[in-house]
């Protein structure tokens, strides 16, 4: 096992080495409670194989753990009656990523009755041209 994985917080908690409140796991993924919740509820999903990010994680990791958030988005509508849930993912250190094992936020939310400093930004137009020349650099890379 590479060192980067021994010294990894999730797959300490998917190996059963630190403990984690479980909700929910498959062959694939693993949903736990976080520690230092957004929100009551705020849950995270990993893939139980070590990865980092979005652009590194396998296509057979990426659907599990996608599909895992939609059975935990769907138990936390029923039993938080949560109106709505945020979906946080971050990746890499520049996007603030802290725990560098792919994972994915699932915060319960009720916009009345809470604030995420994080999603409250000014809607300010961009330049059209600078839209339109990058979204082109990005296709052209794809
Ligand atoms: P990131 O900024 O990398 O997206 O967020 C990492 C998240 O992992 C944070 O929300 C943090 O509270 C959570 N976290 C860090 N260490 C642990 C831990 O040992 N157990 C659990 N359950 N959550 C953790
Ligand atoms: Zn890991």
């Amino acid at each position: 096992m590479a060192d980067e994985q021994k010294e990894c917080i999730f797959c300490q908690i998917v190996e059963g080495k630190i403990p984690a409140i479980k909700i929910y796991e498959d062959e694939r993924s693993l949903a736990f409670a976080d520690i230092n919740p957004l929100a009551d509820g705020h849950t995270l999903v990993i893939p139980k194989t070590h990865t980092e990010t979005l652009w590194e994680i396998t296509p057979g990791d990426l659907a599990a753990v996608h599909q895992a958030c939609q059975k935990v988005a769907r138990g936390m509508k029923e039993a938080l009656k949560a109106p709505g849930i945020t979906v946080i993912q971050l990746n890499g250190a520049a996007a603030n990523q802290v725990v560098m094992h792919y994972h994915v936020h699932l915060v319960p939310r009720d916009r009345g009755k809470d604030k995420l400093k994080v999603l409250e930004w000014e809607a300010k137009p961009g330049n059209m041209r600078t839209i339109e020349k990058l979204a082109k650099k990005i296709t052209e890379a794809i």
